[in-house]
């Protein structure tokens, strides 16, 4: 297995993070974090509050 580069198309080992030709970046460096909130344009304020609530039923028993 080898990796090619889609930049320069030289073929870098599996394990290579960076092509060894142009250094061009072959894999995500781990993991991203979710990005925060993205700064909202218009469209997420225009839409209906949705309120995201796990709801725990059996958790929480009435009286
Ligand atoms: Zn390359």
């Amino acid at each position: 297995m080898a990796l090619i580069c889609p930049k320069c198309g030289a073929e870098n080992r599996d394990a290579a993070k960076f092509c060894l030709k142009c250094a061009h970046q072959l894999v995500a460096l781990g993991p991203a974090p979710a990005p925060p909130e993205a700064p909202a344009s218009g469209a997420a304020s225009a839409g209906p509050p949705r309120a995201k609530r796990p709801r725990p039923a059996s958790a929480r028993m009435p009286c």
